[in-house]
């Protein structure tokens, strides 16, 4: 079908007011999370043919995400769909005021690759939840998990209400010149932009998801194993193809022997560090990235890994040394393996060289001292991060997530994501019985201080 036709379909479906009701979207949900259950052998098998991706980390990074986020819909999408009272005011009186969320209508939503399935399916399940249909687009890159994608939500849903079109540059362009009430992306900040300007020639509201270089503080008096252990199993998980990996360490040159010391350790207990897939570790997506990422590793500068296998697209877990703000890796976002070390010692001048770039997705901040961890939140500003931990901030979906300045704008998760694809529709309403003459001609200096006193 033509995606004019779906779209038409969709708003002619969305303006028989069915999503409008409550219980409708959550039996709708209820019944994502049943189609996804029953295929989750097909869910798992595509993954894994894209990219090597194991059985574990796909629960934990994809489907346990998405699980998550449907039960917390299913509980709470009544109580958030309900009017809300709001007062009034003196001036008002007597009246009530409430506030409606409402569903905007046809949205769309554009996936990137490197978490294919939650990175659709949890904005997806946020639309629908707030009473809206939903055409997904996923990312053309990891083509078997498109193909899965599309096969369980197309042989299961009406297209007029929820639907996956497959497809790459050319049926996303065209899908972004449509009057959709709400575009929500994710991917990379140059396709952002193109997104933001078609929307923008519609004046579509969008919510962009985009990317950056996420710093990663770790202070001198930190608990050394316990941050190596954390930073490694975070940067290393989808092979460093994480929008909020750790993508570059900040260390108190105090501390800098030992803290690498304690990354080679780790890395070396949980990755089969050789020119090798191994079961828990991911292929890169495809030869493009491997070439961009191989040209990262400057050799002379490499601690850990560096191994490198074209043909198996491998790249193994490094850490590179002795870097400075200058080299090619601090760039650009990693997106890969490949961790890079600046030691600094004096923090106020490192929070500066952050601070003179774009605005992070996400930071890390390593110590014990709250005083200095406290400073680091209060001066620096990002999307979300964590504090002696990394990446966990996604798994609470009471805590928004979403990128600021370059890094994104709006946000979604839980609560959020049910705001980023509703309206609230505000309502004064009132009763014929009384009206006062304060607002009315002749005008007097009496009135106007009353108002006043009501106002003030
Ligand atoms: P991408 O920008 O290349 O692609 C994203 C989507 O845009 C895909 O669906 C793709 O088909 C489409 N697209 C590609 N070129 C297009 C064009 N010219 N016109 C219209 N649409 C086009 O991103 P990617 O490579 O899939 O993902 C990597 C990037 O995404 C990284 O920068 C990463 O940080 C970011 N990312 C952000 C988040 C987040 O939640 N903030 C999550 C994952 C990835």
């Amino acid at each position: 079908m033509e995606i004019r036709d779906i779209l038409t379909q969709q708003q002619n479906f969305f303006n028989s007011n069915t999503t409008k009701n409550v219980h409708f979207r959550i039996e709708q949900l209820k019944k994502v999370k049943a189609i996804l259950k029953e295929n989750e052998s097909l869910l798992y098998r595509a993954i894994y043919e894209d990219f090597g991706k194991s059985e574990f980390e796909t629960y934990i990074t994809e489907l346990s995400l998405i699980y998550h986020e449907i039960n917390s819909f299913i509980k709470h999408t009544k109580k958030w769909s309900k009017r809300k009272k709001v007062s009034s005011g003196l001036v008002n009186f007597p009246s009530k005021s409430y506030i409606i969320p409402e569903p905007l209508g046809v949205t769309l939503v554009i996936g990137a690759w490197n978490y294919p399935y939650q990175l659709s399916l949890i904005p997806a399940i946020s639309s629908l939840a707030a009473g809206n249909t939903v055409i997904i687009k996923p990312s053309e890159l990891p083509d078997k998990t498109s193909e899965v994608m599309a096969k369980i939500i197309n042989d299961n849903f009406q297209s007029n209400y929820f639907c996956v079109v497959e497809g790459g540059v050319k049926e996303t362009t065209e899908l972004i010149e449509q009057k959709f009430d709400k575009i929500f992306f994710t991917g990379s900040i140059p396709i952002g932009r193109i997104v933001y300007q078609a929307a923008a020639k519609n004046l579509i509201p969008v919510t962009l998801e985009l990317g950056g270089k996420s710093p990663t503080f770790v202070l001198a008096d930190t608990d050394i194993k316990m941050t190596a252990k954390r930073i490694v199993w975070a940067k290393f998980l989808n092979a460093g193809q994480t929008c909020v990996a750790p993508d570059y360490i900040l260390v108190d040159k105090s501390i800098e022997e030992i803290f690498l010391l304690a990354l080679k350790n780790e890395i070396e207990k949980y990755h089969n560090n050789k020119e090798d897939i191994d079961e828990n570790y991911l292929r890169i997506i495809n030869t493009n990235n491997f070439d961009r990422l191989s040209k990262l590793i400057d050799k002379d500068k490499v601690y850990v890994g560096g191994y490198l296998n074209r043909e198996n697209r491998f790249i193994s877990p490094t850490i590179l040394k002795n870097i400075t703000f200058e080299d090619e890796v601090m760039k650009d976002e990693i997106f890969g393996p490949i961790l890079p070390v600046i030691s600094f010692t004096n923090l106020d001048e490192v929070i500066k060289k952050v601070k003179e770039r774009d605005k992070p997705l996400s930071c890390y901040i390593y110590a014990k001292s709250r005083k200095q961890i406290n400073k680091l939140l209060r001066e620096l500003s990002f999307g979300s991060g964590a504090v002696n931990e990394s990446l966990m901030h996604l798994s609470n979906s009471k805590l928004p997530f979403g990128g600021v300045g370059l890094s994104g704008m709006g946000s979604y998760h839980g609560k959020a994501g049910f705001d980023t694809f509703s309206h609230y529709k505000s309502i004064l309403d009132k009763p014929f019985w009384f009206e006062s003459k304060l607002k009315y001609a002749p005008y007097s200096k009496k009135n106007i201080a009353i108002m006043k006193w009501l106002i003030e």
